[in-house]
């Protein structure tokens, strides 16, 4: 079978910011960092929805904002189409920027108030000069609207941000990420903000507009049982770093590091006729501060098979079946 291309790598990625001081703090001149990302590594092929799952706070945002260019890292390289894209000038920024799309997990907070849904979608269209013609542009803003089944088109296109429901203006966002025939799109928590009810439906839609474009999703959630449904290939981060990687049936039913096995476990499933389904979660303690990593395994403050080995040294990336990477000193 022929193997997809890799269309986006990072590779050893890192981000540090300073965190704020105590008063103390500044007088004596300590410096205070917090390591938002830490040597994290994946790849992207054609075609493919890749799902970075994990905790609020592990990094999955700062990811995807080092990704869309808005924020750099502090160490670390990715590539696109096997270009290095880590510095490039504002020039080649936009040209990337109409390849690479992202839709934000506030849809009311990433549209103008003010404007229509047709200026919403006219926008890009204007900025990266895609289309002169306006004439052509509504057309094209129209069959966006209609792939996303906001029908009929004409009468969405006049309705204010604050005159659509939430799904529907999530719809308006992955019309808008489409617009410009990107090859990927960075989806951060997409569903996270809408109705239980919409989730479905929305995630269905994506994946509908990435089978008929061909494109690829970087799907960031912090829900497991979406991810498992939505993507090809998973990774799941803990404090900054992948711990477990691999293809998304092969993790979920095999997962090995005792993080993804909790994820798992916290996933509530209705089970018929019991009211109780509630399981306990292998699981200790909160998450620590950015700001206090711990030593060796980071994750052994609350693993609760830790060996005296995991708090002196740091566990690396093991393949344990193909593809399928677990960063845990039980499978050495
Ligand atoms: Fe737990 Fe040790 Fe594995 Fe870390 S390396 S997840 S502490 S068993």
């Amino acid at each position: 079978m022929k193997e997809n291309k890799i269309i986006f790598q990072v590779d050893a990625i890192s981000k540090e910011f300073s965190a704020q001081r105590t008063f103390r703090e500044i007088v004596t001149g300590t410096k205070k960092r917090v390591l938002a990302l830490d040597r994290v590594s994946f790849e992207i092929k054609e075609n493919e929805i890749f799902a970075l799952v994990g905790e609020s706070g592990c990094g999955k945002t700062t990811l995807a904002r080092i990704m869309m260019k808005l924020i750099s890292p502090t160490r670390g390289r990715f590539y696109f189409q096997g270009r290095d894209v880590t510095h490039i000038n504002k020039q080649e920024e936009k040209k990337y920027r109409l390849k690479v799309q992202m839709i934000f997990q506030d849809p009311y907070a990433s549209m103008n108030p003010r404007f229509r849904t047709r200026d919403v979608l006219e926008e890009p269209l204007v900025i990266h000069r895609f289309e002169k013609n306006k004439k052509a542009r509504t057309r094209i803003i129209h069959d966006a609207l209609s792939d996303v089944r906001l029908l009929p088109p004409g009468e969405y296109m006049t309705r204010f941000p604050h005159m659509l429901s939430g799904g529907q203006r999530q719809r308006v966002s992955i019309a808008r990420a489409r617009l410009l025939s990107p090859v990927l799109i960075v989806a951060d928590e997409p569903v996270s903000m809408i109705d239980l009810s919409t989730r479905a439906e929305i995630l269905f839609l994506m994946k509908q507009v990435q089978q008929k474009t061909g494109m690829s999703y970087l799907y960031i959630t912090h829900d497991l049982s979406t991810a498992r449904y939505f993507a090809d290939r998973i990774g799941v981060m803990y404090l900054g770093t992948i711990v477990e990687s691999g293809n998304v049936d092969e993790v979920i039913s095999n997962p090995c590091h005792p993080y993804t096995k909790a994820l798992i476990a916290s996933v509530c499933e209705p089970v018929p006729g019991k009211v109780d389904s509630i399981k306990e979660i292998p699981l200790k303690g909160e998450i620590p501060p950015s700001t206090h990593i711990p030593g060796g395994c980071r994750f052994h403050p609350r693993c609760l098979y830790a060996l005296p080995r995991c708090m002196e040294e740091e566990p690396p990336a093991v393949e344990v079946n193909p593809d399928h990477l677990v960063a845990c000193h039980l499978f050495p």
